[in-house]
């Protein structure tokens, strides 16, 4: 054990451990700040369906540069704030600054859909379903609908309850889709049992399909299963040509990634769906003049 000084005090290092454990400390006082002054980001990243060869949505992620911590990405404090209680107010965040988005988001012509993640503390609170529910269907602007994606993780706590109050969000029209599949825990029976539309297949899978044989296999294995269950896949975390034209010939109905473009702040997002469509609109052209 050492004594480190820092200003007045003295923290004690026990290896490395409680490094992280300050880190936490430091990230969840942090978090209770930025959710007082709404100090988050809302990115939009793009999702292409390979059937049409239209963008049908987006999928709203969350960002958080602090004064003190400087940027802190979701993977390190969506856990903390789901463990420290945090999570209900960074999800009202996030959805009501999908529902101030929607209308520019929705302004370009065609539909779109914004997916929100959603963690499994979510899942499980009456209350919050109930906000999740009336966002979703009241008051949006013609052409834009919200989505969840929900984790394989949610359905461990308490598998019965999440696909109940899975059931109503979807009994109130609204999709569903399973993200980050293939890393988790359920079953193919409780995949079964969900009420969801798609499903996400995770990017460790996908980032290195041109050139690994064992996520091709995993990859078309998972495209079988979708099928035999008729979702409908995204593929997360396609980065070259090559993975989005197997996807393609693998029938996989639609794809993420940085390939297509990175996730965006909304008047980025806004001006890439403007190029895509007129590029879009070119090539239509381009076709039927020649
Ligand atoms: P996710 O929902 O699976 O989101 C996909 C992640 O992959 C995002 O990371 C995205 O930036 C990244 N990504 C997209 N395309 C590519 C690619 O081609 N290559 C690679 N290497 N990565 C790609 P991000 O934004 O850091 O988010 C990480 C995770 O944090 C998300 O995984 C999600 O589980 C969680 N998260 C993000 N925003 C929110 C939120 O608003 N609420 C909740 N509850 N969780 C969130
Ligand atoms: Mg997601
Ligand atoms: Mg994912
Ligand atoms: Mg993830």
């Amino acid at each position: 054990t050492e004594a480190v000084r820092a200003g007045q005090k003295f923290y004690y290092y026990q290896d490395g451990a409680d490094d992280a454990h300050l880190r936490k400390l430091q990230i969840t006082a942090r978090l209770q700040h930025a959710i007082e002054h709404g100090n988050f980001e809302l990115f939009y990243q793009p999702q292409l369906s390979l059937l049409t060869g239209e963008i049908e949505g987006m999928e709203a992620l969350i960002r958080w540069k602090d004064e003190t911590l400087g940027s802190v990405f979701p993977d390190e404090f969506i856990p903390l704030a789901e463990e420290s209680g945090l999570i209900s107010d960074v999800t009202r965040w996030v959805v009501g600054r999908v529902r101030e988005d929607c209308m520019a988001l929705a302004s370009t012509g065609k539909p779109i859909e914004i997916s929100i993640n959603l963690s499994a503390k979510d899942i499980l609170d009456t209350e919050m379903l109930a906000m999740l529910t009336e966002a979703a269907v009241k008051d949006l602007p013609a052409g834009c609908s919200l989505a969840y994606e929900i984790t394989e993780t949610a359905l461990v706590a308490d598998a019965h309850a999440a696909r109940e109050n899975l059931l109503l969000l979807k009994n109130a029209g609204i999709h569903l889709s399973m993200d980050d599949f293939g890393t988790g825990f359920s079953s193919l029976s409780q995949l079964k049992m969900l009420p969801v539309s798609k499903l996400k297949i995770d990017k460790s899978f996908v980032m290195k399909l041109a050139s690994d044989c064992d996520d091709q296999n995993i990859v078309e294995a998972i495209l079988g299963l979708a099928k035999a269950l008729k979702l409908s896949v995204v593929a997360e975390g396609v980065e070259d040509a090559t993975a989005m034209s197997m996807l393609d010939n693998w029938g996989c109905q639609s794809i993420q990634g940085y390939h297509l473009a990175r996730p965006m702040p909304v008047t980025e997002a806004l001006v890439w769906l403007e190029n895509y469509r007129q590029k879009e609109g070119e090539m239509d052209r381009d076709v039927s003049n020649g």
